[in-house]
Order: C-alpha cells, then structure tokens, then sequence
C-alpha cells in the first residue's frame, strides 16, 4: 500500500516537473518515492525480470540496445532511458511501468551492490572499467572490489561480463555465473597490473594473462569479430548497425547475449539493434546552417578513443569542446591522457569553457587547430558540408541546446 501510495506520489511529482518545465521528471518522482517509502526500489523490482547495465562507457547506449532487443519477446520493458541512474531514477522508472515485466536499468558504478540487493536482478551486465574524470586506479579497483563482492552474492543472478578487460573479469571471477563476452578493449592504461597480485599482465592476440599468478582472460561464448557476432553456436551474423564505431558493435553484442538468455535469438533480436540510430542524442545528425553535424559524447579517456573511431574519414574536420563543470569534473588533467595525433590530417577546432585547456595539449602533440566561439562559428569556418563534434558532459548538452534535440 505505502508502495503504491509512494508510486503515484512520485508519478504525479513527475508530471509536475515535466510540466513546469524543471527536468524530465525521470528523477523527481522516485526522489519523492523513496521519502515516503524508502524501500520502493526493492518493492517495485519484486517478480520482474531485472537487467542491470554497468560500467565507465557505454551504458546508456547498452541499456538502449538490451531493450530493443527484448523488445523481440513482445512484451513490455521498464527503462530508465534518460540515464537518471540512481536508485531515484531506477524507482522512478520502474514507477513509471508497473506491469512491465521486463526492466533495463542502467546502474551508477558506486550504486551498484545496493542496487543488486534491492532489486535482485536476473541479470549484471559489466561492459567495462577505466578512468573517469578524476578517478584513479586505485578507485577504480576499489570500485571492481566491492562488485565482487556483492555478485559472489548474487544467487540466481547470471553476469554477461566482458572477457577483455581484465579488471572486469576479476570483479565477475566469483559470480555463479558467468557469460563471457569478448567484447574489446581498445583503453589498456588503467589495467596493466594484474588485479589478483599486482604483477606485469602480458597481452599478446590469444588476449591477456597475469605474468605471476594464475589469473587469465577466461574463454567466451560470444565473440565481437570485425562487423560480425560470433554467437554461442559459433553462426556468425553481420551486425550491420546504424549506430557507429567499434564501442557499439562491442554494446552490441552484449545486448544479444543479454536478449538470448531470455529467449530471444539473434535473428529476433538483431533487427531491432539495427534500427536504433541515436541514443539520448547521441550520434544524432542535425542540420545547421545547410550543413551536417554530428554530435558524439565523450567524457573521459576511454571514450574519446573510441570516438576518434567514429569521425568521418579524414580530411573531415572536427570540433572538440570540453567544459569542466560538476557533471564533468572540475579537473581538466585527464586531457593529458589522451593521444591527439590521430587527428592530424584534418581541420580541428577547439571550443567549450575550457577550450585553452585543451589547446596547451594539443600544442603538446602538435596536431593545428583554431579556437571557435562555439558551434555556430565553427560551422561557418569549417570547410566541407558535414562537421563531428566530439563534446563531454555539459559541453555537449550546451551544443544540443543550440543545435536542436531532434532524435
Ligand atoms: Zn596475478
């Protein structure tokens, strides 16, 4: 009864908020939930089909994909697709879909074991582990720590996990189950040491193992191969999707892994994978000036390589734009940690609040460039008719202000 009560009081303080115009009001109404009932989470989660989606990169994108590839069993599935991702935005969208029987929720990385034991999900998906903002290595193995802990826990819970990154595998090695999934891992500076022992880990094309202890990269059942999935019969199938870059074909793959487990086959599920085309705006094309642009989001090392990934092929310019607000960390240091040179070739322009920060490192590697008065200069200075800007947090959420937020 509280939970219903709490429900429809986060229902309604969320339509409040969508309708003042102060947020989406994908957060609001499970804050206030949770004032009146604090174990909604658990309550709302009861005999549902629970996915969880964690890790540094990815998950939006991931938690998008897993739904549309459910979306082949016909039947409904609850997410919180704005990315609110604590337990106020879980409630909230759980809330928002009370019969569905299908949940993807993607999971703040701290909030994750209290997550778990809230909601007792199916299935944790771990897509990956690196540096974010200002985070640290130690953090971070702080971070796979305590997932460990929690998943060695997690009874009945199955852990699509990929086998390419080892700080991964080690917080999943004490799960019951696992799925492997070589999905990639293009980032290898936050996991050089072993997490087990600490020693050397060695890399060679068989994958990675630890140089002391007997920590290595365990086999898969899924493979992402090139533009292919190899799937846990060994079939490949082309994954031809709308969505760009290595990062998503990894996603991807996860997302059928995910989708088999409950029955739907990648002939179902991967149809559906191709038909989305932008996720919360991301690789969204918008038009500007007669010009094409394309947004890309990037907020910490591991991403901008993969956005590199995504440009056109060069000579096709680019605008960089970087803040350093609170969601994107105040701390600009991590721009130091990302190669530069493999825009050289093309014309990059440097925009957002801290755009001299990232000026002085692009003197560092040599790559020319030119400061823009934000997106509208840019794209009346750059040559050509279409223009990828790769932005983090803020920087992107300004740009989608003044671009439009068409999907
Ligand atoms: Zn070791």
């Amino acid at each position: 009864m509280r939970a219903r009560l709490a429900t429809s009081l986060g229902g309604a303080a969320g339509r409040v908020s969508r309708l003042t115009g102060r947020g989406d009001g994908s957060v609001i109404g499970g804050v206030l939930g949770l004032r009146v009932e604090p174990d909604l989470l658990r309550l709302l989660a009861q005999d549902r089909h629970i996915v969880l989606v964690t890790g540094t990169n990815g998950k939006t994108t991931t938690t998008r994909l897993i739904c549309a590839a459910l979306g082949a069993l016909g039947q409904e599935v609850a997410s919180n697709a704005f990315g609110a991702n604590m337990d106020a935005g879980l409630a909230s969208a759980l809330g928002q879909a009370p019969d569905a029987p299908y949940a993807v929720l993607e999971t703040d990385e701290r909030y994750l074991p209290a997550v778990i034991k809230a909601t007792k999900p199916r299935v944790v998906v771990l897509l990956n582990l690196s540096r974010d903002q200002m985070d640290r290595a130690a953090e971070l193995w702080l971070t796979a720590r305590r997932w460990r802990e929690a998943l060695a826990e997690a009874e009945d819970c199955l852990v699509v996990a990929n086998a390419d990154d080892p700080l991964i595998v080690w917080a999943a090695s004490l799960a019951p189950r696992v799925t492997w999934v070589a999905a990639g891992q293009r980032w290898h500076e936050d996991s050089w040491c072993c997490p087990d022992c600490g020693s050397h880990l060695r890399r060679d094309e068989l994958g990675w193992r630890c140089g002391e202890c007997k920590f290595t990269r365990p086999p898969t059942r899924w493979v992402l191969s090139g533009d292919t999935v190899i799937d846990e019969e060994g079939k490949v199938h082309d994954l031809l999707l709308s969505l760009p870059g290595r990062a998503n074909r990894s996603n991807a793959v996860v997302a059928l892994a995910v989708a088999s487990y409950f029955g739907a086959t990648v002939d179902q599920a991967l149809p559906r994978l191709r038909e989305v085309k932008s996720v919360a705006g991301r690789y969204t094309q918008v038009q500007r000036h007669g010009r094409t642009i394309r947004l890309l989001l990037a907020k910490n090392p591991a991403g901008w390589l993969e956005a590199f990934d995504v440009l056109a092929p060069a000579p096709g310019p680019v605008l960089l734009a970087v803040n350093a607000q609170v969601p994107d960390g105040k701390d600009t240091s991590w721009l130091w940690d990302v190669d530069y040179r493999v825009l050289l070739g093309r014309p990059v322009l440097v925009a957002g609040e801290r755009r001299l920060d990232l000026a002085v490192r692009l003197e560092a590697d040599q790559v020319p460039f030119e400061l823009a008065d934000g997106v509208d200069d840019a794209v009346s200075r750059m040559p050509g008719t279409h223009l990828d800007v790769i932005a983090n947090y803020t920087a992107f959420q300004q740009i989608r202000a003044i671009v439009g937020r068409a999907e």
